[in-house]
């Protein structure tokens, strides 16, 4: 669905009302009748085109029981459907990509823009501390909306937010021409990272993946896909068993992985971690210290590189369709989430509030 398909939305009449998909208790989402949000005067209103369900999206919906009432997604785009009276950067009928963190006001990070390190981060960002976008309409700050490029795919561009924080994490690990890379996990945040590191010049991936869906997507960014039995077996290829990857991307959450990535990555290598861990994770200092590894933590991304994420998808450079393999109504968005909980061969879900018949994902 192109972007210059999108009606101009009417706006919205008091009283009126919206559909939104509640997290009632965990692991158990209905959808329920909400008021539409009316924008105050730094506000916009966004009629949600795509919601992307994220991992993060996924551990709430398994683990946060105290969040009940809340509307998850945070991976969202739209079209404007009402500004308020301050708003400049926008207007009614715009395609945007929702950036989904609040500015604090009250920390050193939020003061200069970075405010994926403002202590807030997570409770001030929407899907999390205010309202998402598994709702009809979404109500967000004015410096959230990002204009889109005319005609970009509303769909592609829920893969900004994964891809952005994939730029973040490359950049951060210093990936360089000609550097050999490791993916643990090759769910969104796995293949995003794959595609930028091999924008950002790598020339050697391997993914480790079991899903098979996943496996495939990894191949189609060109990597070598493996399981982590096949380094005990030693049927990875020589360059990884014989000296190791120069940055290792842990994007799993789990421990065998965690041991895995440190121990394939060479001499003054880069580990780079990128995933929500469950529970603490250990971290073998005995064997990280002598080859004298960085340990690197990655979170979020900044407003370049978000705007980055947006080029390379506008533009060409990053293909995310093959990595959308499901859109569904908001209506079955509790069973969506059931079925990526139990890995059935998904990579990323788009929830759309209209009948998911009626779009096309793919442009
Ligand atoms: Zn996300
Ligand atoms: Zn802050």
């Amino acid at each position: 669905m192109s972007a210059h398909a999108q009606p101009v939305p009417a706006p919205a009449e008091d009283g009126e009302g919206m559909r939104a998909a509640v997290l009632r208790a965990a692991g158990s989402i209905v959808v329920e009748e909400r008021p539409v949000p009316r924008p105050g005067p730094d506000e916009v209103l966004v009629t949600v085109a795509f919601c992307g369900i994220c991992g993060s999206d996924l551990h709430v919906y398994l683990h946060a029981a105290d969040r009940a009432g809340a509307v998850l997604g945070h991976e969202c785009t739209g079209v404007v459907r009402e500004v308020g009276s301050q708003v400049r950067t926008v207007e009614v009928g715009d395609c945007v990509v929702v950036r989904p963190s609040y500015v604090c006001d009250e920390c050193e990070f939020c003061a200069v823009g970075d405010f994926r390190l403002c202590p807030h981060h997570f409770t001030r960002t929407i899907g999390v501390g205010a309202p998402g976008g598994f709702a009809d309409a979404v109500l967000v700050k004015d410096y959230m909306a990002i204009p889109l490029p005319d005609g970009m795919d509303l769909g592609a561009a829920t893969w900004v937010e994964p891809l952005a924080c994939a730029v973040h994490a490359v950049r951060r690990a210093g990936v360089g021409l000609g550097d050999h890379v490791t993916v643990y996990g090759a769910g969104p945040i796995g293949l995003m990272v794959l595609a930028a590191a091999r924008r950002a010049g790598a020339t050697e991936l391997v993914a480790f993946e079991r899903v098979e869906v996943r496996r495939d997507a990894a191949r189609l960014l060109g990597a070598s896909v493996h399981s982590i039995e096949d380094l005990a077996a030693g049927t990875v290829p020589a360059w990884l068993r014989e000296r190791g990857a120069d940055v290792s991307f842990e994007c799993t959450g789990v421990q065998a992985a965690v041991d895995a990535a440190i121990a394939t990555t060479r001499p003054g290598g880069t580990v780079l971690f990128e995933a929500l861990y469950g529970s603490p994770q250990e971290i073998d200092l005995t064997s990280a210290i002598p080859r004298e590894l960085a340990l690197l933590c990655s979170i979020g991304s900044t407003s370049g590189e978000f705007q980055a994420a947006i080029d390379l998808i506008a533009g060409g450079a990053v293909d995310v369709n093959p990595f959308t393999t499901s859109v569904v109504g908001l209506d079955e968005l509790d069973d969506a989430f059931r079925g990526l909980t139990q890995s059935t061969g998904l990579v990323k879900v788009l929830v759309t509030p209209g009948s998911p018949d009626d779009q096309e994902v793919a442009g």
